[in-house]
């Protein structure tokens, strides 16, 4: 089955087509075996929250969008997942915020990196960094801590999504600001996070674009002050009481 032979009626209509998308990176060469793995974990969460994105998450998606405003050298990491899932909706995120996109694989090859750019290109993207690998994250081995001097290196504010939590802490320790797309809120990248976004990317990332044009008028003190009012513990308290506190009836009811 082809995404556009999914029935759009369908109930799980969402989820199919994020199934699709992966299972098409596998074969196009942009998503690793483990990719399938992260995405099942994540689907997990998804279901326990509902499959939508709770006001605490769109309250981190528009800190999001203010601190990436805000910032003077954001960049946009990309994984297999996320090009496979959201290639438009990052090339988009990145126009609206004028961040740069780079290329960042947990399990890197230069291949696979090529393919990726490859295929943010054909879906918009002008330039895209992670190629040069000239750069590192210290406290990584030299494999997952490859970078671009002028990419992740030299940013101030990255958006990490579903990034592996060592990869987090080292960032963090980097003294970047970091914002994280994750659906699961135990996870050690969103509790490493300035901002987590306990959301599904495919929700979060249009979600974050969304916000950045609703503030494109807005003052730097006005974006600082949503951005300081984000409090990232509570976000993650928010989502972990609807996971534990919701029941399957009132998930039905909820769509
Ligand atoms: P760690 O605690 O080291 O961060 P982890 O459990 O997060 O480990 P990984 O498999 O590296 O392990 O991470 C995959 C993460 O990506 C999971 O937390 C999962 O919830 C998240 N994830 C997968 N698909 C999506 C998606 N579509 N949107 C948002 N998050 C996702
Ligand atoms: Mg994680």
């Amino acid at each position: 089955m082809t995404e556009t032979e999914i029935p759009e009626d369908h109930p799980r209509y969402a989820s199919l087509v994020t199934r699709h998308r992966i299972e098409a990176g596998v074969e196009q060469g942009i998503t690793s075996k483990q990719g399938l793995i992260a995405q099942g974990r994540g689907e997990a969460f998804d279901y326990l929250l509902g499959e939508r994105t709770i006001p605490s998450a769109d309250d981190a998606a528009r800190a999001a969008a203010a601190t990436l405003l805000l910032a003077d050298r954001p960049v946009i990491s990309v994984n297999g997942n996320v090009a496979a899932l959201a290639p438009s909706e990052t090339v988009d995120l990145a126009g609206a915020v004028d961040a740069d996109l780079e290329v960042n694989l947990f399990n890197h090859t230069d291949e696979r990196a090529r393919r990726i750019a490859d295929h943010l290109r054909d879906h918009g993207a002008s330039e895209v960094k992670g190629l040069a690998g000239d750069g590192e994250i210290p406290g990584l081995d030299h494999a997952r801590g490859v970078v671009d001097a002028d990419g992740i290196e030299a940013a101030d504010v990255v958006v990490v999504p579903l990034e592996d939590g060592d990869r987090a802490a080292a960032l963090d320790a980097m003294g970047k600001t970091e914002i994280v797309v994750d659906l699961n809120p135990g996870s050690r990248s969103p509790r490493t996070a300035d901002v987590p976004i306990i959301d599904n990317l495919l929700r979060a990332v249009p979600n974050v674009t969304a916000h950045a044009r609703d503030l494109a008028d807005a003052t730097p003190a006005e974006l600082a002050g949503i951005a300081s009012s984000f409090d990232s513990e509570n976000a993650l308290d928010a989502a972990e009481e609807t996971i534990r506190g919701g029941s399957f009836e009132s998930r039905d009811d909820a769509e």
